[in-house]
């Protein structure tokens, strides 16, 4: 049985106060929760408040991307070693939007995922197709061939303990969620694809579903067998909001 992990992506959003609420809000709801294990993804100026406010909780923390240097000259990059530093369990690597807005490929993505996970990082990987590619019918040749990148680079074995993240583009931030259905058609390419490889990988690996989730439609979604959670952007920021999705998540289980 594989634990649910819902994440929060605040992605570029917050404020000290803020923070502090919001942080306040999930701690307050969070003993509810014990069968999912729930963390959040702040910017990172915000990752030592997070680490301050979180000690003692079972709430992890991660940053959202990473640098794949180590140190040195590049200015506005931040290393593994830092977020290990200030106490980072996760760091998000491929979210859609470093991929369109930065110009991340799969090489890159993938490289990321090694570096997080040599220094110690766990990586969420995100993967997902645009609409025009939904609607070409290569839904699934995107997804292997940005998972095929990570496989190449480090093995099979790396995606052991690891998270992917489907997250149709096209979903994310639009107010559109995938079907059910249609979630659990990819999340099951992706965990068939594994499988073909590595069964006891497979059979561990967590995908979460990333996309307009939301308290309301997030209980159908969890039913689904092979989503294992959710990466959560818009309604990461709103605790009762947020608490909401880890409860369908825990109930699923
Ligand atoms: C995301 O950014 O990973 C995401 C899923 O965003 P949203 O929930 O707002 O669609």
């Amino acid at each position: 049985m594989r634990q649910p992990l819902v994440a929060g992506n605040w992605k570029m959003n917050g404020s000290v106060g803020s923070v502090r609420e919001l942080l306040a809000g999930i701690k307050a709801g969070i003993g509810a929760i014990d069968k999912c294990e729930v963390a959040v993804c702040p910017p990172y100026i915000f990752i030592p408040q997070a680490q301050t406010e979180l000690a003692g909780t079972p709430i992890p923390w991660g940053g959202q991307n990473l640098s794949t240097e180590t140190s040195g000259a590049f200015t506005g990059e931040v290393a593994a070693s830092m977020l290990l530093d200030f106490g980072c369990t996760y760091v998000i690597v491929g979210h859609s939007e470093r991929r369109t807005l930065y110009g991340e490929d799969d090489a890159l993505v993938a490289k990321k995922f090694a570096v997080a996970q040599a220094a110690g990082l766990k990586p969420i990987l995100c993967v997902g197709e645009t609409l025009d590619e939904r609607e070409k019918g290569v839904t699934e040749e995107v997804v292997a061939r940005q998972l095929d990148a990570v496989i190449k680079l480090e093995g099979i074995k790396a995606l052991a303990d690891g998270v992917i993240a489907y997250e149709p583009v096209w979903a994310i931030g639009t107010g559109k969620t995938a079907t059910p259905e249609q979630a659990q058609e990819v999340h099951a390419f992706i965990r068939g694809r594994i499988k073909t490889r590595d069964a006891g990988v497979a059979e561990k690996l967590r995908i979460q579903y990333g996309g307009s989730m939301k308290p309301d439609n997030a209980a159908e979604l969890m039913a689904k067998p092979d989503i294992d959670g959710g990466l959560i952007g818009g309604a990461s920021l709103k605790a009762k909001d947020f608490l909401g999705i880890c409860k369908a998540a825990n109930d699923s289980v």
